[in-house]
């Protein structure tokens, strides 16, 4: 439970952020806000207010444009993030990586646990780490508990590429970014993965870059 005092620190910072319209500054890895845990939410943000926020997130997700947008990404230190993805990719990479639609949506207080001891590894990058990609084995299905944005429970089990994203978000509020959790000898560049790494698996990367996958 925050103190009144933060409680209005905390809207008047958001307050501030949504000053202007448009997509909001994405904070970059150096930063200390990515590597603490957020704060619950609890009510610190009034219901418009957060509305507003959760617009601004969406908007800025779409501007980056990206597929999941944590509130510590934009320097505010909740438990919040949107996810969305239309999975735009052929349906070799669609199979292979279970990259299906994911709906817009919203994640109050997400957390989520391993469904299984599948893991699946693949390819991602972050918003907050421009111009690099690496791989992770996650697991490949997830139960995931949150509420949405009206305070409803969600319940549901993930698998694919919407299990992947979740766990990538729900980190993002845990202080954890990708990468303390990728094979580091993945690690290619933007170039790199669009003249190398564009096969529907890393099977090729793996053999070439010398690590291993699951
Ligand atoms: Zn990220």
């Amino acid at each position: 439970m925050a103190s009144p005092r933060a409680r209005t620190s905390l809207a008047e910072q958001v307050e501030e952020l949504l000053a202007d319209d448009g997509p909001l500054p994405i904070v970059v890895a150096g930063d200390p806000v990515l590597r603490r845990a957020a704060e619950p939410f609890d009510g610190q943000l009034e219901p418009e207010l957060l509305a507003c926020l959760i617009r601004a997130m969406r908007l800025t997700m779409h501007a980056a444009p990206g597929v999941g947008l944590a509130a510590p990404q934009v320097g505010v230190g909740l438990r919040i993030a949107v996810v969305e993805d239309p999975a735009p990719v052929p349906d070799e990479v669609r199979v292979a990586r279970g990259r299906v639609p994911l709906p817009f949506r919203v994640l109050v207080n997400p957390s989520y646990e391993a469904v299984g001891t599948a893991r699946a590894a693949f390819y991602e990058g972050c918003l907050s780490v421009p111009g690099w990609q690496a791989v992770v084995a996650r697991h490949a299905e997830v139960r995931l508990r949150a509420l949405d944005e009206h305070g409803r429970a969600v319940d549901e089990v993930l698998s694919g590429w919407p299990a992947r994203i979740v766990q990538h978000e729900t980190d993002h509020l845990g202080g954890t970014l990708y990468l303390d959790r990728a094979e580091l000898r993945s690690l290619s560049s933007s170039d790199a993965m669009t003249r190398r790494w564009t096969q529907p698996t890393p099977a090729e990367a793996a053999r070439a870059l010398g690590f291993e996958l699951p």
